[in-house]
């Protein structure tokens, strides 16, 4: 379910509560919501994107772009926080199945044990990981995100 409009969008569902979405809402602004990626990134991965189901960063209104900014710089500061990891990694594919999707910002942090694990790092660490398949626990999501919201709370 990544199709090209919102009826068909996982993101859209993750947001309205129809997909699930272990370690629920992490934060929501006025126009962005975080969550923990439902993907295999690891734990402690967040995803960022805009409550509005857009395509394309160039489709971002004014508003939007104006959270930005802050919005994924606090978010990293966060993972830094909860994680303590090498490097965050942040970025946006969003393009699955080769079809534009609902865009979305991973915010990963880029552990040790994550390129120790799979001798990579920077796209060939997420591509080794989609490779594994490995989704974390979701009672680990939820432990992870409880952390997190803390981590967001104290800044
Ligand atoms: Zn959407």
């Amino acid at each position: 379910m990544n199709g090209d409009t919102e009826r068909d969008c996982m993101a859209c569902g993750l947001i309205a509560g129809t997909e699930p979405l272990p370690g629920g809402t992490v934060l929501t602004t006025d126009r962005w919501v975080v969550e923990h990626c439902v993907g295999p990134l690891g734990l402690g991965t967040l995803v960022v994107k805009p409550i509005r189901h857009v395509v394309h960063v160039a489709d971002l209104a004014a508003e939007e772009t104006g959270e930005l900014g802050p919005l994924l710089q606090r978010v990293s500061a966060a993972v830094t926080t909860t994680m303590n990891p090498e490097q965050v990694y942040v970025c946006l594919w969003s393009h699955a199945g080769a079809v534009p999707g609902h865009i979305h910002f991973v915010v990963q942090p880029a552990l040790k044990d994550d390129l120790d694990r799979h001798s990579a790092y920077g796209p060939a660490l997420q591509m080794a990981m989609f490779d594994a398949g490995i989704v974390p626990d979701g009672a680990a999501v939820e432990e992870v995100c409880a952390r997190l919201r803390k981590a967001l709370a104290a800044q």
